[in-house]
């Protein structure tokens, strides 16, 4: 029973012999290897460590390898390892009971599917049976997920309560850095992009709007906060219009911003809310929507046409128990408020101070991004060949950095220590002198 000693070249090897990864032009790929992870540090088969500012794809909110989590897997693994949706199973009742004891009142159930993707389908699904109408406005600077047509593929009946004859329009939303609106200031930034979404409900044809899906904080475009009185203005022109509130809370929730939701730090509720990532930190593949009560209540009466084989999944679901409890317990989102409101806010602009480089800081929590530019009065971006030489030196000082266009989005796990963002922000200080301007 000699453990086998495994190399980085080894697995970097397999990997590209025959492993075919996302968004990627196979042929140009170079995967970091990882051996193992524990709290906020990776290492590969050499030792080599890097402090984790990533959390992967900004989901392992409560850190790697966390003990109560890990032990909770275990143990239903050993119980029940999988039992179909259709079932009632303590796992899945329990996780979902937590999920609703962290939302506002009006959130009756819980869908669980597989992850963000399949969590926005169906949420679009409920808002579209449950308003009778067809079609779904979102935001230009969004990501909500990358699954396709599946069920409309399918040819077997399902198909058919699933064939909307009209689809989806986009909107912007409020960016003041590099605003659609010619806006100076973020109240009129605010009060043009509502103008504008008006005009497109009305010019889509507000009867025929079913929901409205937005990323509360929009993540992978850019961590755009929204400014003051943006999210009630939508929320007001949905009351205005009969039209469905989905916000997308995928990235943005359990935590990452310094409250359990997103949007709690906005004034609204939304009708649905979608969540995967840190509900369980990626553990175990899980996401779901959050339904309201009336929207809960129609489908009382009303049959929903939209299943996953590993809807709830008992693994996913001891997982996500487990990590709410734990992040209770340790108080996990307070902590992340703190590092943002104490370290993160006042160091990140501090950093900008003296980088000519960087044009804006914006975030909350432990979700923050600062745009890298080569000229600061036209804000141009800074060309993906510079991205890629700071992303290699910050890699090779041991900082697993979240890179997307021109910016450094500053996303670590919520239970990072003050000394480690400390770390992280000098390894990032010290490439961005070696690259100024
Ligand atoms: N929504 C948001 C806001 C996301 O950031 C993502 C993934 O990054 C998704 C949805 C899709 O989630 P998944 O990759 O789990 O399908």
């Amino acid at each position: 029973n000699k453990e086998r000693i495994v190399t980085n070249d080894e697995v970097y090897q397999m990997d590209r012999d025959h492993v075919f990864h996302s968004w990627s032009v196979q042929g140009q790929l170079n995967p970091l290897v990882i051996e193992g992870a524990k709290g906020c540090k990776l290492w590969d088969y050499q030792g080599k460590e890097y402090l984790d500012f990533s959390s992967q794809l900004v989901n392992i909110n409560i850190g790697y390898q966390h003990p109560k989590v890990v032990a909770a897997i275990h143990q239903q693994v050993d119980k029940l390892a999988m039992i179909a949706p259709s079932t009632a199973n303590l796992a899945r009742g329990e996780a979902a009971q937590r999920i609703l004891a962290h939302a506002p009142d009006v959130f009756k159930k819980v869908f669980f599917t597989n992850a963000g993707a399949d969590a926005n389908e169906n949420a679009m699904r409920l808002a579209r049976l449950f308003t009778g109408r067809t079609k779904i406005l979102s935001g230009y600077r969004s990501y909500h997920g990358n699954t396709g047509s599946a069920i409309v593929a399918t040819g077997d009946p399902r198909r058919i309560p699933n064939e909307y004859a009209q689809g989806h329009a986009h909107f912007f939303q409020p960016y003041l850095y590099r605003s659609e609106f010619f806006a100076d200031d973020e109240s009129q930034e605010c009060q043009r992009a509502l103008t504008h979404l008006r005009h497109l409900i009305s010019a889509e044809g507000p009867q025929s709007i079913a929901a409205i899906l937005l990323e509360t904080i929009p993540g992978t475009a850019g961590i755009l906060v929204p400014p003051e009185g943006y999210l009630q203005g939508v929320r007001q022109l949905c009351d205005e219009f009969g039209i469905v509130l989905i916000l997308d809370e995928v990235m943005a929730g359990f935590g990452r911003t310094g409250s359990w939701f997103a949007f709690e730090q906005f004034g609204i509720v939304p009708d649905l809310v979608t969540f995967a990532k840190g509900v369980n930190s990626g553990y175990v593949p899980a996401g779901g929507v959050l339904i309201s009560e009336a929207i809960a209540a129609y489908f009382n009466d009303h049959y929903f046409p939209g299943g996953l084989t590993y809807s709830g999944h008992p693994l996913a679901m001891a997982a996500i128990v487990a990590t709410l409890d734990a992040m209770d317990e340790e108080k996990v989102v307070e902590h992340a408020a703190m590092i943002g409101r104490e370290i993160l806010a006042p160091q990140l602009h501090q950093l900008a101070t003296r980088h000519e480089m960087i044009g804006d800081v914006r975030g909350c929590g432990v979700f923050w991004a600062i745009e890298l530019v080569s000229d600061k009065n036209l804000r141009t971006p800074l060309a993906d060949d510079q991205m890629a030489a700071i992303k290699a030196d910050l890699l090779s000082a041991g900082l697993l950095p979240f890179i997307a266009g021109n910016r450094i989005h500053i996303v670590p796990p919520c239970v990072i220590t003050p000394d480690e963002v400390e770390a992280g922000l000098s390894i990032l200080d010290a490439v961005l002198t070696k690259h100024a301007l």
